[in-house]
């Protein structure tokens, strides 16, 4: 890392062959979008998911947009989305003219809970969007089942889980498509991009046709119907194959970070690291640990600690009932629970075993400052009940 003194959440390594290939594209002037590198992305990352087609687009939200879109999602019509997620996944929905309906999540994973699902579904419901949350599958069987049953679309957004796997199958390779984004901070980046994977190859000539202002491919300034631009550059592509050429790499050295916080975070008291399904075997997006008592402001406290010893952290989502556009009364108590108490840890791939162990040193300083601290209020709070009580006798 360039700067010792400070360690971010997350920082891309771009030590392959992401240099090269943009320069062969500045030498050769294809930087627009198409090119080699577009085409080798969108093959190797539709075999990575292991699904037979990709469409690379210019980021996350849109390929969601994209997808929605494609599966002719509109007014009128409702999408199940998990409440404790990025906000661009009701976003999507949104755009479409569709009303995100938010369910629940599970404590263990804080992923979208199946047990949640049923009762959102009404007669206007057309989609599920399940979210693989932090970097964890979410429970796809059972989704698919429910999905199956009310005979609705499910689009997978996996922007925080490449190469995650869920039974032994990756995760984008189980809805009618799946969108993942290369954002800066994703498991791999193009700096900003998206796709969308889908084994069907009706919807994968939609998505193209929406991607591309809706142009005929056989027909030049023919729209058939109101397309976007949502193309991705073959510069962006040639930093995306780089980046998957080397992704097993990035996964193993993402997976060694986790396992050096799970053994230094394992002696902190008050603190958990979020759960894992049996089935599951997910990728480390961010490093999650959630307080086990306290709440918000303790939660803001320690990464105020944090911030203060150079370590960067970022609390969890907060529930997207709670944001502005989206506000409800509804009340949706494990996202409420733990998104108050959640934070994410510097997680990326050149963390050294140095780096994470100053992390989990200043957060176990944090949390015994905590622990102190609320011990001295219960105590305050016992004076306070027993000179009162003194008062009353
Ligand atoms: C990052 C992210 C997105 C959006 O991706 P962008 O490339 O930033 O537009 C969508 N959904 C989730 C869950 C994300 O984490």
């Amino acid at each position: 890392m360039a700067d010792r003194n400070f360690i971010p959440v997350a920082a891309p390594t771009l030590g392959g062959n992401e240099r090269a290939y943009v320069l062969e594209c500045l030498d050769s002037t294809w930087i627009s979008s198409s090119g080699r590198f577009l085409d080798a992305f969108e093959a190797d990352f539709a075999r990575f998911c292991g699904v037979s087609h990709a469409v690379a687009v210019n980021n996350g939200t849109t390929a969601l947009h994209l997808a929605l879109t494609a599966l002719g999602i509109g007014p009128g019509d409702e999408v199940i989305v998990p409440n404790l997620t990025y906000i661009a996944s009701a976003n999507a929905v949104t755009y479409c003219g569709a009303k995100p309906v938010f369910a629940d999540c599970e404590p263990l994973t804080l992923n979208l809970d199946p047990d949640c699902i049923e009762a959102r579904i009404t007669p206007r419901t057309r989609a599920i969007l399940p979210v693989h949350l932090y970097g964890h599958p979410a429970d796809m069987d059972r989704i698919m089942r429910l999905a199956a049953r009310y005979d609705l679309h499910v689009v997978e957004d996996a922007a925080e889980a490449h190469g995650a796997t869920y039974r032994g199958r990756p995760v984008g390779s189980f809805g009618a498509c799946a969108t993942f984004s290369f954002y800066g901070n994703k498991i791999i980046t193009t700096g900003e991009g998206g796709m969308v994977v889908t084994d069907d190859a009706t919807l994968a000539a939609r998505l193209r046709l929406y991607r591309g202002q809706g142009l005929d491919p056989q027909r030049r300034y023919i729209h058939p119907v109101v397309g976007f631009n949502y193309r991705m550059t073959n510069l962006a592509a040639a930093i995306g194959l780089a980046q998957l050429e080397r992704i097993d790499t990035i996964l193993a050295a993402r997976r060694q970070v986790a396992a050096w916080y799970a053994e230094r975070l394992a002696g902190i008291e008050g603190l958990r690291l979020l759960g894992s399904q049996p089935w599951a075997v997910p990728v480390p997006w961010l490093v999650t640990v959630l307080l086990t008592g306290g709440g918000a402001c303790e939660r803001d406290a320690v990464m105020a600690a944090l911030l203060a010893d150079g370590i960067d952290s970022r609390p969890i989502f907060y529930p997207t009932h709670q944001q502005a556009p989206y506000h409800e009364e509804t009340c949706y108590p494990v996202a409420e629970t733990w998104s108050v108490r959640g934070l994410n840890l510097p997680t990326f791939e050149a963390m050294t075993e140095a780096d994470v162990a100053a992390v989990c040193a200043s957060l176990g300083r944090a949390m015994a400052k905590c622990a102190a601290a609320l011990r001295s209020a219960e105590q305050n709070h016992v004076h306070e009940s027993h000179a009162r009580r003194i008062r009353v006798i």
